[in-house]
């Protein structure tokens, strides 16, 4: 069983980058299409959907400890199967882009899955075969609030070029059109 090398077990606390890492990786895509002028990549009010499946893993079963983490039903290859189902039908509720949503929430729940296996690790199969834990301890409990607090501005910060990225864009069609 990984160790955080302090005896100790560590608070599971790694939710906001849980859910704005997704949420960052979604408003990059969305920036770079609008600057070039293509539109929106996710329909209005995708964001806070796939952050929400981002932290879900951890909202499903709260817990405090890592040896709670090995136990949780949420943090499984399971998990993943059961998301894969439940995505879709919540994308059918957005009016376009249902597919890239469903995959982007998806995704986001991998991405937690993924975090928390380089931070102490995941009984991907649990509990089947709990004994198996993917993942070791890379990223270490210290750098937990710091990670939370730099995706909390990356977030500010993507959202505020937002509105830049979409001029950029309107001005680059507006170029193109008069060329043509
Ligand atoms: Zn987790």
């Amino acid at each position: 069983m990984p160790s955080c090398g302090r005896g100790v077990s560590p608070p599971a606390v790694f939710i906001g980058t849980h859910a704005l890492l997704p949420v960052c990786g979604a408003l990059v895509m969305e920036n770079v299409s609008l600057a070039r002028g293509r539109g929106h990549v996710f329909p209005a009010w995708s964001m806070p959907v796939i952050g929400l499946f981002g932290a879900l893993p951890d909202i499903c079963t709260p817990h405090l400890s890592l040896e709670a983490r090995y136990t949780s039903w949420s943090h499984t290859a399971w998990f993943l199967i059961g998301v894969a189902v439940v995505c879709p039908m919540v994308a059918s509720f957005y009016p376009a882009q249902r597919w890239r949503v469903a995959l982007a929430c998806w995704f986001a729940s991998v991405l937690h899955l993924a975090c928390d296996a380089i931070s102490g690790g995941i009984a991907y199969l649990f509990p089947w075969r709990p004994e198996l834990i993917v993942g070791a301890f890379y990223v270490y409990p210290d750098y937990w609030f710091p990670l939370d607090a730099f995706f909390i501005l990356l977030t500010w910060f993507l959202i505020r070029l937002r509105p830049h990225a979409e001029a950029r864009g309107m001005r680059r069609n507006r170029k193109a059109d008069t060329e043509s």
